[in-house]
């Protein structure tokens, strides 16, 4: 038993995962897990196979190794493959997301060249976000490039949102990538059988019954990892909203002002902060730092606790309106955001705790 911890509730998770699988499959869309915020856990994927996914996507190459135990699988790479990656992306993913044509040019032939079988492209469209993918207006010549290419083979479309630019879908945007499909299969006539129609986020669309028919599969972390998206920001009816949290020790309780004394230069991190003065304050140092997690995506289960901050190995909690008498040892619990999660799996020094 050691702290930090992250404590991931199996049933929890399981239970979110198997409302998503259900909803989807009521549209016929089928859910590829997102698990790049896992950092490469086995237990999590196993979580998943367990709960009824059978496709799986990550942003880099070193976690695949967490679906060879799985015979039944298809993995998707989810970030544009780094031409320098290529003979491991062909190797290791059935497919990979592609927004660029000189990369996809690339891959075709390494394939070509080493006698492989053609290597599945799906090709993201950016309707609006500004991340990866080509325009609408260029896709269809960028499709009829691919279609030449011998070594890949254009097996669908995809989309995302939110994440960068924080557009959030509409009817609109998604009856452009509807349409960019039917244009593409008409004047190629090819079959498209691979609609990747976003992430999470897309994800409300789904249960308002907005969601294009030819949609068939959605890439979604978040959506089973919190209970919740980020279009309405509730919990998602059937799911929770805790199935992983995160417990640090308590390793000093003090009295001093909020206010620090002294000229003001740049904290460990080069930022010039700002401090409320607001006389002598309760406090608590957690034994936890920025190394482990970050702290505007760490909510205390104690709703009277407020994170001041920190630096690299210290959280400091303003406690001066909690009604708990609390003492160095004492463990204080948090919800997690995308932020924290991503940092605490990524930690070697915080302690991933399986709770059946
Ligand atoms: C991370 C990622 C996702 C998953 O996003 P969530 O918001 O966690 O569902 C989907 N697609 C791509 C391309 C990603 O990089």
């Amino acid at each position: 038993m050691s702290y930090p911890k992250i404590i991931i509730d199996e049933k929890k998770f399981k239970n979110n995962v198997k409302v998503a699988i259900d909803m989807c499959k009521k549209h016929n869309i089928e859910v590829l897990a997102v698990t790049k915020g896992f950092c490469g856990n086995q237990r999590m994927a196993e979580l998943y196979y367990e709960a009824g996914i059978r496709y799986f996507g990550d942003s880099r190459l070193e976690n695949f190794a967490i679906f060879n135990k799985f015979k039944d699988v298809k993995k998707q790479l989810l970030r544009i493959p780094m031409i320098s990656e290529i003979p491991e992306v062909v190797k290791i993913c059935d497919s990979s997301l592609n927004g660029d044509i000189q990369v996809i040019e690339k891959i075709s032939e390494y394939c070509l060249k080493n006698n492989l079988k053609p290597h599945e492209i799906v090709l993201m469209i950016d309707l609006g976000d500004r991340r990866e993918g080509v325009l609408p207006e260029e896709a269809l010549s960028t499709a009829k490039k691919i279609y030449e290419l011998k070594g890949v083979k254009l097996i669908g479309l995809g989309c995302n949102f939110g994440c960068y630019g924080a557009r959030v879908p509409s009817d609109e945007s998604m009856k452009l990538f509807v349409n960019i499909q039917h244009k593409i299969e008409d004047e190629l006539k090819i079959k498209l059988t691979h609609m990747s129609g976003g992430n999470s986020l897309s994800l409300h669309l789904v249960w308002e019954n907005r969601m294009p028919k030819e949609i068939n599969f959605l890439r979604m972390g978040f959506a089973m990892i919190f209970g919740t998206e980020d279009m309405y920001r509730k919990t998602i009816k059937g799911m929770y909203r805790d199935a992983f949290s995160c417990e640090a020790e308590i390793i000093e309780i003090d009295y001093k002002s909020s206010l620090p004394v002294g000229e003001c230069g740049i904290d460990a991190f080069g930022h010039k902060p700002y401090f409320e003065d607001i006389g002598n304050i309760k406090r608590i140092i957690c034994a936890i730092g920025k190394l482990d997690t970050m702290f505007d995506a760490m909510i205390p289960y104690d709703k009277d606790l407020k994170i001041l901050g920190g630096s690299s190995d210290h959280l400091i909690i303003n406690a001066n309106d909690s009604k708990i008498k609390y003492k160095c040892g004492d463990i204080l619990k948090f919800d997690l955001d995308w932020g924290s999660l991503l940092y605490l799996f990524n930690s070697k020094y915080v302690e991933k705790e399986f709770k059946k």
